[in-house]
Parts: structure tokens; sequence; C-alpha cells
């Protein structure tokens, strides 16, 4: 397995409207879609920037994962997702070097792309996604 990319780069938001300002009006990036995933209980809004994007994460709900994210740390960078070309290949060789997954199965992501996150405990702290979008 080898990371082919930063994907993106997931950012935990209270209000995506109002954080999308930043990323438009002033760094110039445009916002290449938006997409509720209920599954995720998350709006996500990506800004392609380069080869890679921005994805901002907005709670649909109290008790999703990126409310709890903002109420133990606050806004901020939630998660990396790395690019793979195989999404299960890429399960079974983490699983091989003994990395802890969330998913071991791949799940939806927005986009279209096939997902499956690290365990932080795995990965020095740091919430990593593969993604495979094809
Ligand atoms: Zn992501």
């Amino acid at each position: 397995m080898k990371a082919l990319k930063i994907d993106h780069i997931g950012i935990a938001v209270k209000n995506l409207d109002e954080t999308l300002k930043f990323y438009t009006d002033v760094l110039g990036l445009e916002v290449g879609g938006t997409e509720v995933v209920e599954e995720q209980k998350v709006k996500v809004a990506f800004l392609p920037v380069g080869d890679s994007e921005v994805e901002l994460l907005e709670s649909t709900s109290e008790d999703g994962p990126i409310a709890k994210f903002i109420e133990k740390n606050g806004e901020g960078i939630q998660h990396i997702a790395f690019k793979v070309d195989n999404i299960e290949e890429a399960i079974a060789f983490m699983q091989e070097k003994g990395m802890k997954m969330i998913d071991e199965q791949p799940r939806y992501g927005a986009g279209g792309a096939k997902i499956a996150f690290v365990h932080p405990k795995s990965s020095n702290r740091v919430l990593v996604e593969l993604s495979q979008r094809d």
C-alpha cells in the first residue's frame, strides 16, 4: 500500500455558511459541492485547492461525531485523508501492520468515495481517513 496524496483535510466547524466566507472571500477558493451524509450526521462542503481539497464539516445533530469533536476540542482540523487506489487492500494492509481500524469495512464518504478511518491510537492521535475515489 502507498498513500498517493493528501486527498483532503477535514475541518470541523460550527457554522458552515459563516466559515465558508474565509475560504471563499479570503483564500479565494470555490465550493466544489456540498452534501449531507446522513450516516455521519454531517453536512459537508468541499473546496478544491490544487490537487487536494478542504472538507468543511458541520454537524446536523447534537450527538453526531463532529458535534462531539467540537464539544471536546473546539473547532479545527478533525482528520486528514489520504488517497489510496484500493481501499480493501489498504485496510487489510493496515491490519497486517497491527493498526487498529475504526472501519474494518469501507463505508460511504461524501462525493461517492469509499472511506475507512484508522483509529487515532494507531496514528499518533491523528484521525487518518483512507479514501478511494474512482
Ligand atoms: Zn474526510
